[in-house]
């Protein structure tokens, strides 16, 4: 069962520097949508920022990231520049989970190198860059469903406290359908991972990518082009999971955002 102490959400209006202007949420775990100059090369971080021909990038901020981020920013004249912008702080729900296998709780030395092979082709799911703007069709709710988990809570697995979840948790029968949230490329469609089960990475460009796992059925595959809406699975609880969810997750390279704050930034159109 899960237990939801508290939830605290913050809206933070954009930081303006000379450069660089930011909208979107500037908080942990929130998605940026920021506009520079045309053929400006921006920095956050390690990760270069893939910025569109008209000057518009994304940026996904941790949901344990400090207070203050930091932006290098080269001009097409060469100029350099840092801006410096204020991250709104969020408080965690903690969550109790109990019924998971416990075998997937605390995972033998075989089953951790299984999962570790597993993370480096979700790593590199995460990390490929594709320069269509998919992003741009915005984002709907990718299934119908009691909301179960929330992203960022500290999870308790079966009395044992595990790493911050890192996705929204849709609740329902096995078999409900899965749309694709955003137009985008299939980078992982993979069966029966040992963690997350049935597995979907859909890449939406410039960085942002959502994920939906413990699928019962998988019904696209490696470099298939989806529509916003298409069908991409069905609800089931492969993998680590002690019921029938949806857990959908987004990423923007290989730093986890809020599912929810992606789809209040960016709604459909
Ligand atoms: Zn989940």
């Amino acid at each position: 069962m899960i237990r939801a102490l508290f939830l605290s959400m913050f809206f933070v209006l954009p930081a303006a520097a000379a450069d660089v202007s930011l909208t979107g949420r500037v908080e942990q775990g929130g998605l940026v949508v920021g506009t520079a100059q045309p053929g400006a090369k921006i920095t956050y971080g390690k990760q270069d920022i893939p910025v569109t021909p008209d000057g518009k990038f994304l940026l996904g901020i941790g949901r344990d990231a400090p207070a203050t981020g930091e932006l290098l920013v080269v001009s097409s004249d060469g100029t350099k520049s840092t801006q410096k912008f204020t991250i709104a702080p969020r408080a965690w729900e903690i969550e109790k989970v109990d019924g998971v296998p416990q075998a997937l709780v605390t995972p033998d030395p075989v089953l951790m190198e299984k999962i570790g092979a597993e993370n480096k082709l979700m790593y590199a799911a995460y990390m490929t860059l594709e320069l269509t703007p998919f992003f741009q069709t915005g984002f709907i709710r990718p299934a119908e469903g009691r909301k179960s988990g929330t992203f960022g809570s500290q999870r308790i697995l079966n009395g044992s406290p595990m790493a911050a979840h890192s996705g929204l948790d849709i609740a329902g029968p096995i078999g409900t359908p899965i749309h694709a949230a955003a137009d985008g490329i299939v980078t992982l469609s993979h069966p029966m991972m040992i963690m997350t089960g049935n597995t979907i990475v859909l890449n939406h460009g410039y960085g942002l990518e959502t994920i939906y796992i413990h699928m019962s059925k998988i019904l696209v595959k490696d470099g298939d082009h989806v529509k916003q809406g298409d069908v991409i699975g069905e609800i089931g609880m492969t993998g680590r999971a002690n019921g029938p969810h949806l857990h959908f997750g987004a990423t923007w390279f290989n730093t986890r955002i809020d599912p929810e704050t992606l789809l209040a930034v960016l709604p459909a159109r």
